[in-house]
C-alpha cells in the first residue's frame, strides 16, 4: 500500500520589515518615540548614521541607480514633520495625515515613484503629539462636521507600525474623537499590534487586493493575496470596520476571470460578521508621461502596459495629464466589478470608482 500523501506546496510567508540602515535626525532623538527605535536598531544590529535633514540623504550605497534605488527602499531615516499642514485627500477622507513618507514594497504602477522623487526612502516621524495636535485642530474647525484623515498617503503604515507604533496612537486618539474619524490601506498583513486597541469603530481599515495577474506581476515586496485576507479577517474580528480597496484595476488577457476570481476568493475566504457596513474602493489604473519614464528606469523588465494610444488622455488640475482607459473599457471593468461585488456582498457599499 502507498504511503504517498500530497503535500501542500509551502506558502510564502512575509516577514516583518527589517531595514538594511537607518539615518536618525539628532532631535528625533529627544522623543521617546525616536529613542525607543534607537534602541531597537542597536538591538537588531542595523548600522545606523546621523543625518542633519531627513529631507537630504545623498550618500546611499550603491554603483549604479538602480542599485541606489533599490537601497534606498530598504533605508529608514527617523525624523521630525515639521509641517504641520495637512494635504487634502480626496475622495477617500478630507485629510492625509502624514506620519510616514516611503515605502519598503516594490509595486511597479505606484505613484510615490513619482512623487518621491529622488528620495525613495523611507521616512518615518517621531513627533506624533504635534502631529495629533494638528490634527484636532483640522477636527475643531469642522464641527458638527466628521473629518476623516487618510494616513497611507505616501505609504504603507501598517508595514512599519512593528517599528513606529504610530498607528497605534492614531487609533487611540481617533476613538476618542466623535467628529474625527481614521483610515488607511495597506498591502501588508502584520496588524497583530492593532488588535487590542479601544478604537471605538472610528479607524476603517482597508486591504488592497486585486486580481492574481496583478499582485504576481507588480507588487514585489507586498503580503501575498492569503496573507492579506488573514489580515482582514483578524482586523474584522477585532472589530475594526472593514473593506477594500481594488487598485489599481488592470485591463489584462483574462481580466473577467481574474476579477471574478478575485471576489469568490474574497467571498470564501474573508471572515466578516456581517457586510452592511464592508466597503469597496475601486481605482483604475492610470499614469503620467513622467510615471512610465520612472517606471521602465526601475523596473525596465515590467508587464505594466503604459501605451499611451491605448488610453484616454485626462487633464489634470496641476498641470501635467493622466492615461486612463478609454470610456467603454472603464465602463466594462466598472460594471463587471460592480456586478461581482454584489453577487458576493449584496449589503456592501462601494464608496467610488474613479
Ligand atoms: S505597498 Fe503601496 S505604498 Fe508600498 S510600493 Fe506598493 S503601492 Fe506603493
Amino acid at each position: 500500500m502507498s504511503t504517498t500523501t500530497l503535500e501542500k506546496p509551502k506558502r510564502k510567508t512575509t516577514k516583518p520589515f527589517i531595514p538594511d540602515l537607518i539615518y536618525f535626525e539628532p532631535a528625533a532623538l529627544d522623543y521617546p518615540k525616536g529613542k525607543r527605535i534607537h534602541e531597537w536598531a542597536e538591538k537588531e544590529q542595523i548600522p545606523i548614521r546621523i543625518t542633519t535633514s531627513h529631507n537630504r540623504i545623498t550618500n546611499l550605497p550603491g554603483d549604479t541607480e538602480l542599485e541606489k534605488y533599490r537601497n534606498a527602499k530598504r533605508t529608514l531615516v527617523v525624523g521630525l514633520r515639521k509641517t504641520l499642514k495637512f494635504d487634502t485627500s480626496k475622495p477617500s477622507a478630507e485629510y492625509a495625515i502624514p506620519i510616514s513618507t516611503g515605502c519598503m514594497g516594490h509595486c511597479h504602477y505606484c505613484y510615490l515613484q513619482t512623487t518621491l522623487g529622488a528620495k525613495p526612502y523611507v521616512r518615518i516621524y517621531v513627533n506624533t503629539d504635534d502631529i495629533l495636535e494638528a490634527a484636532q485642530g483640522y477636527i475643531d474647525e469642522r464641527v458638527p462636521e466628521i473629518t476623516r484623515f487618510e494616513a497611507a498617503c505616501t505609504s504603507d503604515p501598517v508595514g512599519i507600525e512593528h517599528i513606529t507604533g504610530s498607528l497605534q496612537d492614531l487609533i487611540t486618539f481617533m476613538g476618542k474623537q466623535e467628529h474625527g474619524r481614521l483610515r488607511f490601506v495597506t498591502k501588508y498583513h502584520h496588524v497583530e499590534p492593532l488588535l487590542n486597541l479601544e478604537h471605538n469603530l472610528h479607524t476603517r481599515v482597508r486591504f488592497s487586493v486585486n486580481a492574481d495577474y496583478v499582485i504576481k506581476n507588480f507588487e514585489p515586496g507586498t503580503s501575498s493575496f492569503e496573507e492579506r485576507i488573514e489580515g482582514a479577517s483578524k482586523i474584522a474580528k477585532a472589530g475594526y470596520p472593514l473593506g477594500f480597496i481594488i487598485a489599481p484595476i488592470i485591463w489584462h488577457e483574462g481580466w473577467e476571470q481574474g476579477y471574478g476570481e478575485l471576489m469568490e476568493k474574497l467571498a470564501e475566504q474573508v471572515q466578516v460578521q456581517d457586510d452592511t457596513d464592508l466597503t469597496f474602493e475601486l481605482i483604475q489604473h492610470r499614469f503620467t508621461k513622467t510615471a512610465k519614464r520612472v517606471i521602465e528606469q526601475r523596473y525596465p523588465k515590467t508587464k505594466l502596459e503604459m501605451d499611451e494610444a491605448k488610453r484616454k488622455y485626462k487633464w489634470g488640475r496641476w498641470g501635467q495629464g493622466k492615461y486612463v482607459y478609454p470610456d467603454e473599457q472603464a465602463e466594462a471593468l466598472r460594471m463587471f466589478i460592480t456586478e461581482q461585488i454584489f453577487l458576493h456582498f449584496p449589503d456592501a457599499r462601494i464608496e467610488y470608482f474613479t
